[in-house]
């Protein structure tokens, strides 16, 4: 910001007044009481209000040059002012200052996302003097729900969920006390007038400690929680949820107490430890003390710390009620399984009455309070790659933080993908992502897509002059998009994966992009996965791609990973091999039979690629939910490995054919799996490395955008980069949206409207 040199250096009349603008992150956030403490401080008089654009200040008096160093240098600890503009007004010889009432209106400022419980909070929490001992929905201007509470900006107790608590005596003396911590708290309570738990926490402590499932309202939603040392009751759990193997997350008390079951790295620990508090995947240790049935068959598990008050009143209540605040930061022993209550695949459940309907079969006991959620908002899931946090889900905590363009785009409404889904809207430079959504494949998730598109909208006051939707005719989120009659562009579902890194990284001109994922629909309607990509402006080509594998059985061959193994040993003539290891499997012949007639469907998908392998080294045949196998086949490598000459390049098509024959005649040892894998790796990364080189020298564009889900596998993500940097290659990734189908808007968002621009 640019403040200061705005104020001239000296000769300020003696009475001056200034009004400032500030935008941003500025509302629910402790911004106007900062403003007053800070004008009370300097003797200054005027006032302080929210409205749509923001906050709004005059201030009068001689110390202004004070007051601006101090408004840019301590601001509140949960604003992200994005501009502050300043204009000198006439005097009024006002006394005093105030904070005035919110205006309503046309909204242009920014909801915060919701935050983890403040030091400050907890201290009160367990003290036993404390107004708010033992209160599960105590917060204060630092910290607590803010997106999924609220309704519509300004940020005012009225527009929130905590309209229908009327505040206490207490509380109201906080509230109108500048010098409180929740002077204009908006969702402030205490027990005597604020939301209540409908169950004791004795009684959720012994339903869990019995071997039950709870369902406990949380600050996005439902979670599905039980004891993680308890293999029974995760058992339970997976039976319930019906699922199979698709890994949870543990909640521990702190990271000394996670410690025990991931390797936690100082990088890690202060993700763990953010106020966003995701779910982070971490290395698993030799430990044995959790669970098998956690993340069967992965070297990672999900970890997060509590963030809600509730969390931490769990842990109190599991470790008999310990005095004072010391057991928090010790390392501690209960641990529970913390999923989402979405039963079935469809959408995270937030009302009571809801959950009564919706969870009865899958929870043993189900704890609800009265405070409203009024958007789902899912946890956050994040990896380190490449020494930095990249979203596998960003949902609570995040959302709606925007993105930065770097362009000014027209109102464009970009609706996704078809799994993973989240929206995108854009806002001038902004580019406003949601909460993921999830697999839009069911009436309830689609649901859950138009509410999202409605809350979104709303809560940003945006009128979409442009829709996006993916080139697959036939997801639902493109129907969506056609029915809403705007002008509709169809971005090619790759290059809306390279677009979306241009979006985050602010890169308008030639761009190379290396799109590596399971499936998305090709210019002429094949199967992509493997491309890589020349973007400009809004158009692009493709350069080149992986060699297409045979898919028989399309759909079902992403399900079922030995049809890919069949279908590369019969091309390679190993019809010996096919007999040996898949005659067990009833359709073996009909699928040799089919990919020797040259009819079987063909994908150049990276996604396929890892499951062909993984099961011709005889990791596993099936994929049990998306991204299994090549999960399972990551989990292997120790470093990636190089063999000699097992790929090969013509025409912009990466050859796999010989590294396949060599992974063929590997015995089925775990050794030589971690052999496999190491070799396939290596393999992937040092082909693909060579691709770019060669369309760099070709275009003369050295930056490359790397995006897709495969980019979620650490080994290639880094090998990959380190290959590039190595040879003057700049390669961009994902920080701020996930890499996988999640990001898929944003891109979209930035074609689209750079599309319209054009034609403008
Ligand atoms: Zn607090
Ligand atoms: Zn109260």
């Amino acid at each position: 910001m640019q403040l200061q040199s705005r104020l001239p250096e000296s000769n300020l009349p003696a009475l001056t007044r200034i009004r400032f603008r500030v935008r941003g992150i500025v509302q629910g956030v402790g911004f106007r009481p900062f403003v007053y403490q800070l004008a009370d401080a300097l003797k200054l008089s005027g006032w302080v209000r929210n409205d749509a654009e923001g906050v709004l200040i005059e201030v009068e008096g001689t110390n202004l040059r004070g007051f601006l160093i101090r408004l840019e240098t301590e601001l509140p600890l949960l604003a992200d002012v994005r501009s502050i503009e300043s204009e000198f007004i006439p005097a009024d010889g006002q006394a005093g200052f105030e904070v005035r009432e919110s205006l309503g209106g046309a909204a242009g400022t920014m909801i915060g996302a919701d935050v983890t419980v403040c030091e400050d909070c907890l201290q009160e929490m367990f003290s036993s003097e404390d107004l708010r001992h033992l209160y599960p929905f105590l917060n204060c201007t630092n910290c607590g729900p803010r997106y999924t509470i609220t309704r519509a900006v300004p940020y005012d107790r009225a527009n929130t969920s905590m309209a229908d608590f009327a505040l206490c005596e207490a509380c109201e003396g906080e509230y109108h006390n500048p010098a409180d911590r929740r002077f204009h708290a908006q969702p402030t309570a205490c027990p005597s007038c604020g939301p209540q738990l409908s169950h004791s926490l004795e009684e959720i402590i012994q339903t869990i400690n019995a071997g039950g499932i709870v369902a406990l309202k949380g600050i996005g939603g439902f979670h599905l929680i039980c004891d993680a040392r308890d293999d029974a009751a995760v058992k339970r759990l997976r039976e319930r949820k019906n699922r199979d193997a698709k890994p949870f997350a543990i909640m521990a008390l702190n990271t000394h107490s996670a410690e025990r079951f991931v390797s936690i790295s100082a990088a890690e620990a202060s993700i763990l430890e953010s106020k966003e508090r995701p779910i982070l995947l971490c290395d698993k240790t030799e430990d044995t003390s959790l669970s098998g049935t956690i993340a069967p068959d992965l070297s990672a598990l999900g970890v997060m710390l509590p963030y809600a008050p509730l969390h931490y009143l769990l842990f109190h209540e599991a470790l008999g009620r310990p005095e004072g605040t010391g057991w928090l930061n010790a390392p501690q022993d209960p641990v529970f399984v913390v999923t989402s209550a979405n039963p079935g695949g469809e959408p995270l459940v937030i009302g009571n009455e809801e959950a009564r309907f919706r969870l009865s079969q899958l929870a043993d006991l189900i704890v609800d309070h009265n405070r409203d959620i009024l958007i789902r908002t899912d946890d956050s899931v994040m990896r380190m790659i490449a020494g930095a946090p990249a979203f596998i889900r960003r949902a609570r905590g995040f959302t709606p933080v925007p993105v930065e363009l770097g362009e000014d785009l027209p109102p464009t409404l970009a609706l996704g993908g078809h799994l993973k889904s989240t929206i995108c809207v854009t806002r001038g430079r902004e580019a406003f992502l949601s909460q993921h959504i999830g697999d839009v494949e069911n009436a309830e998730t689609y649901g859950f897509l138009r509410e999202t598109v409605d809350h979104l909208l709303s809560t940003l006051d945006v009128k979409p002059e442009i829709v996006a939707c993916d080139l697959h005719p036939d997801f639902l989120s493109s129907r969506f998009a056609e029915e809403t009659g705007l002008p509709l562009v169809r971005a090619q579902h790759h290059h809306a994966h390279c677009a979306a890194v241009a979006a985050e990284h602010q890169i308008e001109g030639p761009l190379l992009g290396l799109a590596l994922d399971g499936y998305g629909y090709g210019q002429k309607g094949e199967a992509w996965g493997g491309e890589l990509l020349r973007l400009e402006g809004a158009n692009f080509q493709r350069l080149g791609h992986l060699a297409n594998l045979a898919a028989p059985g399309g759909d079902k061959a992403a399900l079922e990973p030995w049809r890919l193994a069949v279908g590369l040993l019969e091309q390679q003539g190993r019809g010996d091999l096919i007999a040996e290891r898949f005659s067990f499997q009833p359709m073996a012949d009909a699928v040799r039979a089919l990919v020797g007639s040259g009819h079987a469907t063909e994908t150049s998908s990276c996604g396929r690629h890892f499951d062909a392998a993984a099961s011709l080294i005889g990791v596993t045949d099936y994929n049990r939910y998306e991204g299994e196998v090549a999960m399972r086949l990551e989990a292997l490598v120790d470093a990636p490995m190089l063999g000699e000459n097992l790929w090969s390049l013509r025409e912009g098509v990466l050859d796999l054919s010989r590294l396949y024959a060599r992974l063929a005649d590997l015995p089925h040892t775990l050794k030589d799996q971690k052999l496999g894998a190491a070799l396939f790796h290596g393999t992937l990364i040092d082909g693909f490395a060579e691709l770019i080189r060669h369309a760099a020298d070709k275009t003369g564009v050295s930056l490359v955008a790397l995006s897709g889900g495969c980019f979620l596998n650490r080994v290639l993500s880094e090998g990959l980069i380190s290959a590039l940097t190595e040879s003057n290659i700049t390669p961009l990734i994902h920080r701020q949206v996930p890499t996988n189908d999640g990001g898929l808007s944003l891109g979209q968002a930035l074609i689209a409207g750079r599309t319209s621009k054009m034609e403008l």
